[in-house]
C-alpha cells in the first residue's frame, strides 16, 4: 500500500504502518486528552490527561494489530501464505496472498478477529470493574480499551461486505449453496445494504443538528459502499478466473523473430505485414526476450535502419515467464503488478505460447456472453480440496 512504512515483524509476518494513522494517533490523543478523560474523570493534572491518552490511543493500536494478528496467524495455519499486516485509518489489513479454498477455513479466519476483540474488550472490562470509582488513570485506560474493542469486535460483525461479518456471512451461505459465486453476491448486497443505512442515517442525524456525527457516519457508510463493491468485482473476477489455466487461453503460435535483424527489418518484413502488436525474440532455439510497438516507438526512427532487436526489446531477464499449468488467477495479478500485457509461456525450458491481456479478457467475454456460470468449476474446486 502506498505511504506505508514497515515498523516491524511478528512471526515472521512483515507489521507495516500507513501515514493515516499516525494522524488518526495524534487526532485520537487530542480528542481523549482534552474530552474523553477530563469528562470521566475529573481532577487529574494536565501532563496526566496528555500521558494517558497517549497511552490508551497506543494500546487501541495495539488491539488492532492483535485483531489482525489473529485473521493472519489462523489463516498461515491453514495453509495460506500471509505476507504482512498494514495498519491504517480504519484498523487493519492481512494482506493474505490466496483466497480462502474452503468455507470452513474462511469461516475460522474471519471470525476469529472479531472474537479476539471481543475477549480482549471483557477482559479489560472485568480487569476494571475492582477499580471502579477510583477515578485512577488506570482504571480509565481500562474502561475506554474495553469500551473500544467491544465496539471493534461487534462492528466488524456486522454481516456484510468488506466487513469480517460478511466474510463470516459468505461462507455461510457458500457452504449452504455449495455455490461461491451466489455467495459473494448475497454478502456484497448485504454490505452495499448496510452502507446505504450507515449513509441514511448520516444525513438524518446531520439535519437534526449532530452535524460532525452526521458526517462521520456519512463517511463510514461512502467506505463501506466502495469497499463492498471492490471485494465483490475481485471475488467475482478471481472466481471466474480460479478454474482456467494459462494454457487454455494461450497463443500456441506465436510470431518469433531473430534478435540479430535491425528495427527496421523487424518493422519491415513482421510488424506491418502481420500487424503485430508484440512478438518473441529468440536466439538459436532459445527465447532471449519480447519486443513490443511502444518498444520500437522508443528508439528515433532515423536510428531503426542501426539498432538490433536484441538491444530494444525487454530482456528475459525482466520479463516474468508462466507455465500452461498455471491459474489465470494467479497470473493476471502479475500483469497488473507488472504492468504487462503479454507473458510467455514456458514449460521445461521451451517456449510453448504467449498468454495475453487481451486473450484472457476475450475469454471473459466469450464466456460471459454464452452465460457459463462459475459454479461448475466451484463445485470441482471443492473436489480437488477434499481430496
Ligand atoms: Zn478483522
Amino acid at each position: 500500500m502506498p505511504g506505508s512504512f514497515r515498523i516491524g515483524k511478528i512471526a515472521g509476518i512483515d507489521i507495516d504502518i500507513n501515514v493515516s494513522w499516525i494522524i488518526i494517533l495524534v487526532l485520537l490523543t487530542v480528542s481523549l486528552a482534552t474530552g474523553w478523560f477530563p469528562q470521566l474523570y475529573p481532577g487529574w493534572s494536565t501532563a496526566t490527561y496528555w500521558l494517558i491518552a497517549f497511552l490508551s490511543s497506543v494500546l487501541l493500536f495495539v488491539s488492532v494489530l492483535l485483531h489482525e494478528l489473529a485473521h493472519s496467524l489462523v489463516a498461515r495455519r491453514r495453509g495460506l501464505p500471509v505476507k504482512s499486516i498494514t495498519l491504517f485509518i480504519f484498523g487493519g489489513v492481512s494482506n493474505i496472498e490466496r483466497e480462502p479454498p474452503s468455507p470452513g477455513i474462511e469461516f475460522q479466519m474471519a471470525v476469529v478477529g472479531p472474537l479476539t476483540s471481543l475477549v480482549i474488550g471483557v477482559i479489560c472490562f472485568l480487569l476494571q470493574l475492582p477499580l471502579r470509582g477510583s477515578n485512577s488513570p488506570l482504571e480509565g485506560i481500562l474502561y475506554y480499551l474495553a469500551v473500544t474493542n467491544i465496539l471493534l469486535g461487534v462492528f466488524n460483525l456486522i454481516p456484510g461486505f468488506p466487513l469480517d461479518g460478511g466474510r463470516v456471512l459468505h461462507s455461510i451461505v457458500w457452504r449452504l449453496t455449495g455455490n461461491m459465486r451466489q455467495a459473494t453476491r448475497v454478502a456484497s448486497l448485504t454490505g452495499q445494504f448496510i452502507a446505504y443505512l450507515f449513509i441514511l442515517l448520516g444525513i438524518w442525524i446531520f439535519f437534526a443538528g449532530s452535524i460532525l456525527d452526521g458526517l462521520w457516519l456519512g463517511f463510514i457508510g461512502w467506505f463501506l459502499l466502495s469497499a463492498a463493491q471492490s471485494a465483490n468485482a475481485q471475488v467475482m473476477l478471481t472466481s471466474v478466473l480460479r478454474g482456467v489455466t494459462v494454457g487454455e487461453v494461450m497463443n500456441p503460435k506465436p510470431t518469433t523473430v531473430p534478435a540479430n535483424i535491425s528495427l527496421q527489418q523487424l518493422v519491415d518484413a513482421y510488424f506491418l505485414p502481420g500487424g503485430l502488436r508484440y512478438a518473441l525474440v529468440m536466439q538459436a532455439d532459445h527465447l532471449v526476450g519480447l519486443i513490443t510497438l511502444s518498444d520500437i516507438r522508443h528508439i528515433p526512427r532515423e536510428q531503426w535502419g542501426q539498432v538490433p532487436v536484441s538491444n530494444a526489446m525487454i530482456p528475459l531477464s525482466r520479463l516474468h515467464v508462466v507455465t500452461p499449468q498455471q491459474s489465470l488467477s494467479d497470473v493476471l495479478p502479475l500483469m497488473a503488478g507488472r504492468d504487462v500485457n503479454q507473458l510467455p509461456v514456458v514449460q521445461n525450458d521451451a517456449l510453448v505460447g504467449i498468454v495475453s491481456r487481451d486473450a484472457i479478457v476475450h475469454y471473459l467475454e466469450v464466456r460471459r456472453s454464452l452465460g457459463v456460470d462459475t459454479s461448475k468449476s466451484d463445485a470441482q474446486n471443492q473436489l480437488h480440496n477434499a481430496a
